[in-house]
């Protein structure tokens, strides 16, 4: 008899258990997770068991450290040991670069709550002995790393699980996927088939092959990895002895190493240049519990630096290599949630630290599979994040890029070569060949970031600090400015929505109003729980149809939202554009007399007025212009096919010369949205604000017709925002803000009530030693207090200031006055003010003019 369940798991490793047991707490208990042979048989059994809080993303990181808190609980339900060992760990930085990407490292965790310690080498060499501690210049010390037992903590997650109620069935391999016309799925197994509403899709190294059952080409690739196992080693026993205490781990980024104790001997892994990628088309099914075999050579440069800092590791005899495959997608985070087109099929894939991540991967798919939403801002782990290019080939080269590069330091400026240029405009080469534009990577698109006066300059040197683009982008600024600019913005989403029920469809999904004929509005569009995940310009572009512009990278994320709340009388349809519509931008106090000269109609103030849409022939290629521009200046954004962008962008700039006109990048978009105190998405928008929150309600029109997310943002503002997001004024003068800097305030022991993201994250606190002490708490300096968080920032450059945008208590909104707050800038605290209106035009009369 065909068994039916609410949902599924696929697969018995880490994460899938993970996944089982959260979806049990969450009240499923009608789900079974279903294991092709035993529990752990993919990577997780042969897993080096580390696990920290820090990621480069801070809402990873929330997560990474609710896993960390959640195997004490595992242990109490399942009566099974996770085999923890918190020992603490450290972060080695050889060169002043390494030791600026650690001060930031630390900066930034004063805002998420972490506890983390800037130390000498010498204390890092008190905790572990072996290294030769004349080879670096410092260190970071986090208390909350170590190491556990994968197998033990995989089966704690099912022993739980079945507590809860789930069932777990081993030995029968899935062969393939069906969904009916109702949607429920069917599962062809070896035993049989097996009927559930929901699918998860955990198979770990074969998630591409589940994937694939369901027609899916995920972005995910598994790469070799090898760590080894000395014997014992007398200065660890001795170690041990004297102080009774364990080794911390230890990351050492110039070998590409990690280290830590493993019984009496030491653990050593890399993160080599020389990676290998795993069954890079078809994963073979009847891999199981074996190994790879060691390949020493590829390590050896790695293990060369490494022997050289810690010299007694050399002296060890090699016990054992274990070298064994495991997943990555592209940028080395998991792919979590629903699959955009596939009803109910749900991805918990490329968890590359299992037992770091495992645990947050389970809460936020369970959260999303039984009440509609992650409860966590999830982007950075997101399936939607990646588009139609991130094909077989694009993942392989970018999960080797990302391999290679788990230990470098990653900069501000940096943009990554791999798998690139993966999708082009018709201006491409002219951009970087003519105008010696620097490119950047923007959801697989080549966009201009900045140009360069000769092609030999058309590089970023990278730095934490302002680097050679400065010069030339405040040229670019004031160029725009002072007179009029052009720049590229293919990088924008663009949709289409048609059909009688198009106005009420786009209404109930967005804040504000929809336009009059003709007109445009900028608009949020919320969740149920009033949290923004969309932030669009529409237009009115005939009776029943409206074009939409929105955020490239959030297009999948998007389009699954609208997918979703299509109505099925079919009234509305829908229309992704991709390349097939591209985009410039002219803007500057000459913008008028450039266009003008290029169209056969009125452009005047009076008869193309700001916020308004036209379709007109731009130097005789149709085009869809829109009389609004992210700089805040007078200014069109301008929509053609490819086919005419060539031209229309000549035009543009023939028509220009006379008023002096320059090229300007992305870089420069930003640095003048951010004199204007505009927020962007993905940084100031995300779907842990709400609408008030994130100064957007003048585009929320709670009057008007039901819309998802009203009751929501009516209830925040009649409560009132907790946290506001402002714009800072920062006295800075060889470095800006890069992103997730703390806020700090002086405001001694005035209550704001609790700020998110929450101090203390139930992070055990301990010293230097691994003692538990009561230790003052790390986001406060005497009346000085960490309030809140930047989320993104830069040089305003004709405004001639170091600016920020961030969040904090609502209390603190509105003090605008000098001496109340400081940012922490590569671990330096620097005077701040509010910039309570724009630094910028701060009447908006220029792009009204
Ligand atoms: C050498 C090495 C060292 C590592 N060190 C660490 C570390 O220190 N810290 C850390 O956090 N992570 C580490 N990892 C990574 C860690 O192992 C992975 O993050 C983790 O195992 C991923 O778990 P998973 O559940 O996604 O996948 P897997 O463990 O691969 O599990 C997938 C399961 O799905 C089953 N399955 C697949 N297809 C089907 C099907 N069609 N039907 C039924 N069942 C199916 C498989 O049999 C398998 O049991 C290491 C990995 C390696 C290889």
């Amino acid at each position: 008899m065909t068994r039916t369940y609410r949902a599924v798991v696929i697969g018995g490793g880490v994460v899938g258990c993970s996944v089982l047991y959260h979806l049990a707490k969450a009240g499923w208990t009608d789900v079974l997770l279903i294991e092709r042979s035993e529990l752990t048989s993919g990577s997780s059994w042969h897993a080096a068991g580390g696990f920290h809080t820090l990621n480069g993303d801070p809402n990873v990181a929330r997560l990474q450290a609710y896993t960390v808190s959640l195997y004490e609980e595992l242990e109490r339900i399942s009566g099974q040991s996770c085999g923890l060992h918190l020992t603490g760990g450290v972060m080695m930085a050889d060169s002043t670069e390494r030791m600026d990407f650690l001060r930031m490292t630390h900066a930034r965790g004063r805002a998420l709550g972490m506890e983390t310690e800037l130390i000498t080498p010498r204390e890092a060499k008190a905790m572990f002995p072996l290294m030769d501690e004349t080879q670096f210049v410092g260190a970071l010390w986090d208390p909350v790393e170590g190491h556990l037992d994968p197998s033990g903590t995989t089966h704690a997650y099912a022993k739980a699980a079945k507590v809860l109620g789930a069932e777990i069935e081993l030995r029968n391999p899935v062969k393939d996927l069906t969904q009916d016309s109702e949607g429920m799925w069917t599962l062809h197994t070896e035993g049989g088939e097996i009927r559930c509403e929901h699918v998860v899709n955990a198979g770990g190294l074969w998630a591409r092959e589940v994937g694939r059952m369901a027609g899916l080409e995920l972005p995910v690739l598994a790469m070799e990895h090898m760590y080894l196992l000395t014997d014992a080693m007398p200065e660890v026993q001795e170690f041990n002895a004297k102080t009774g205490r364990e080794l911390v781990g230890v990351i050492d980024f110039k070998g590409e190493i990690y280290t830590r104790q493993e019984r009496d001997g030491i653990l050593l892994g890399t993160y080599e240049r020389a990676c290998k990628p795993w069954s890079p088309v078809n994963t073979p099914w009847d891999f199981g519990h074996e190994l790879l075999a060691p390949d020493l050579d590829r390590i050896a440069p790695s293990l060369e630096v490494g022997f050289r800092h810690f010299p007694a590791v050399e002296r060890a005899g090699i016990k054992q290599v274990i070298n064994g495959p495991f997943t990555f997608a592209p940028d080395g985070n998991p792919l979590v949630g629903p699959v955009r087109g596939l009803t109910n099929y749900w991805s918990a894939c490329a968890v590359m630290a299992g037992f770091s991540q495992g645990g947050g991967v389970g809460l936020v798919l369970a959260n999303w599979m039984t009440e509609g939403d992650p409860g966590h801002d999830v982007f950075g782990m997101d399936v939607s994040r990646f588009g139609e290019w991130a094909t077989l080939r694009y993942t392989n080269a970018k999960v080797r890029e990302n391999y290679a590069r788990r230990f470098s330091i990653s900069y501000p400026n940096e943009e990554l070569p791999a798998a690139r240029p993966a999708e082009t405009t018709p201006l491409y080469d002219l951009m970087r060949d003519t105008n010696h534009a620097v490119m950047g990577d923007s959801w697989g698109l080549e966009t201009p970031l900045w140009f360069a006066p000769s092609a030999q300059e058309a590089h970023d040197v990278l730095s934490f600090h302002r680097s050679n683009d400065f010069e030339h982008i405040g040229n670019e600024v004031r160029g725009v400015r002072e007179r009029v600019g052009v720049t590229e913005i293919a990088n924008f989403a663009k949709y289409e929505v048609t059909g009688p029920g198009a106005e009420a469809w786009l209404d109930h999904l967005m804040t504000n109003t929809m336009p009059r004929l003709g007109r445009l509005v900028l608009t949020p569009m919320l969740n149920e729980a009033g949290k923004l995940i969309g932030d669009f310009t529409i237009a009115k572009a005939g009776e029943e149809r409206f074009m939409v512009w929105g955020s490239l990278g959030a297009s999948v994320y998007h389009m699954r939202w609208f997918e979703q709340h299509l109505p099925e009388d079919g009234s509305v349809t829908l229309h992704r554009f991709h390349m097939d519509l591209v985009g410039l931008s002219i803007c500057g106090p000459y913008a008028r007399e450039v266009l003008a000269e290029l169209v056969d109609e009125d452009v005047s103030n009076a008869a193309f007025r700001f916020m308004d849409y036209r379709e007109m022939d731009v130097a005789g290629a149709p085009c869809m212009v829109n009389r609004i521009t992210y700089s805040g200046d007078l200014g069109y954004e301008i929509w053609m096919k490819p086919a005419a962008q060539r031209r229309v962008y000549c035009a543009i700039k023939a028509a220009g010369k006379a008023h002096g006109i320059v090229d300007f990048g992305m870089r420069a978009l930003l640095s003048m949205r951010l004199e204007k105190n505009f927020p962007t998405w993905f940084a100031e928008l995300r779907p842990i604000y709400g609408a008030y929150e994130g100064g957007m309600e003048r585009f929320v029109k709670l009057q008007k017709p039901a819309f998802i997310g009203q009751a929501a943002a009516t209830a925040e503002r009649d409560a009132g925002p907790r946290l506001r997001r402002v714009s800072l004024v920062i006295e800075a003068d060889t470095a800006d803000v890069i992103g997730d800097e703390p806020i700090w305030a002086r405001v001694g022991e005035e209550d704001f009530g609790t700020i998110s993201p929450p101090h203390g994250y139930g992070a055990v606190r301990f010293d230097l030693h691994g003692e538990e002490v009561a230790k003052p708490d790390p986001a406060r300096d005497g009346d000085w207090r960490v309030v809140g968080w930047v989320t993104s920032g830069g040089y305003g450059h004709s405004v001639r200031l170091s600016l920020a945008q961030g969040y904090i208590p609502a209390a603190l909104a509105e003090r605008g006055e000098e001496g109340l707050f400081e940012v922490e800038i590569l671990g330096e605290r620097l005077a701040a003010r509010i910039a309570l209106v724009p630094p910028f035009d701060p009447e908006g009369e220029k792009m009204r003019g």
